[in-house]
């Protein structure tokens, strides 16, 4: 069984609330080392990653679903996308030479106020088989989660409790978070027990959500099995199968090529250094490298 850099569906048996839980280890260190951040950025692009893919299961067949706040701040962007195949990558556009970071909090998630004003925006793409989806938010609240929780409730009338952690563990990055939602139509399954109505059963599960240490969400010790009994072992859980989450690019250089012809030839010229021009994928790192003058022809072709 997958114990680490995974996503699992639950569900309250007492209930029919809905769960998933993410932890996410190896795979996120290497996405936040590769870039080298500050830690405050690293924390802010952790949580994005995180919770788009908590978010990803609004991808009903295969596709794509991006998670991206942008503002006024110090922090310019930062985004997520995770593909059906759990795939994950993520990044952060900030400015470098002016960077002030302040006081770095542990296990904090209060770095979306380096966006400043900010929106949060995510999408869901799934080729030519469906629609893509968009949703706007003003980014507003303690963290990006409390943002999403109230664009459910309000937006789509779903319940949704999220409790995430981010923070180092022996040095090294790790994730890890806990979504409960509960749909509109499952309002109507009765409760277990027939005294209570599902206000209360939502209640309950809150409660006990909220009673999750940032410690046992981060643990690498203590199977995702085992922290999901411990909190909810009198609702009675049903865990289904783990989806490995790793972490890639899809970034080639047919994709940037693409890219550059949709620029003018003063842009290219203007971006060339030494008759070659350089491109560096924001997500992974990778630098492409094109003549200039072979681009220009293909241009003008
Ligand atoms: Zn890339």
């Amino acid at each position: 069984m997958i114990s680490d850099n995974y996503i699992q569906t639950f569900q309250l048996e007492s209930s029919s609330i809905r769960g998933r839980i993410i932890r996410l280890g190896s795979e996120l260190e290497d996405i936040l080392t590769a870039h080298n951040y500050p830690d405050s950025i690293a924390n802010l692009t952790a949580e994005t990653i995180t919770l788009c893919a908590l978010l990803s299961a609004m991808l009903k067949y295969d596709g794509i679903f991006t998670l991206q706040a942008q503002g006024d701040g110090q922090v310019k962007m930062v985004v997520s996308d995770t593909t059906s195949q759990g795939i994950i990558r993520g990044c952060a556009s900030y400015n470098k030479e002016g960077f002030i970071e302040g006081e770095i909090e542990v296990n904090a998630l209060s770095y979306i106020k380096y966006l400043g004003k900010a929106h949060l925006a995510f999408t869901v793409d799934q080729g030519k088989n469906t629609e893509r989806y968009q949703g706007i938010v003003e980014l507003k609240g303690k963290n990006m989660s409390e943002c999403v929780q109230h664009y459910f409730i309000q937006s789509e009338q779903i319940d949704t409790g999220i409790r995430m952690a981010i923070g180092k563990f022996e040095g090294k990055w790790r994730a890890g978070a806990i979504m409960l939602q509960q749909m509109p139509e499952d309002h109507d399954i009765k409760s277990m027990d027939k005294n209570n109505t599902h206000e209360d059963d939502w209640r309950r599960a809150m409660t006990l959500q909220e009673s999750c240490k940032d410690k046992e969400l981060l643990s690498p010790d203590l199977d995702g099995d085992d922290l999901l009994f411990r909190l909810f072992h009198d609702e009675g859980v049903r865990v289904y199968e783990r989806k490995e989450l790793s972490r890639g690019c899809r970034c080639d250089h047919k994709r940037v090529e693409g890219i550059l012809q949709g620029m003018s030839a003063d842009d290219i010229e203007h971006m060339a250094v030494e008759e070659k021009i350089e491109i560096t994928c924001e997500f992974c790192n990778k630098t492409y490298t094109f003549e200039k003058d072979s681009f220009l022809r293909k241009i003008e072709k």
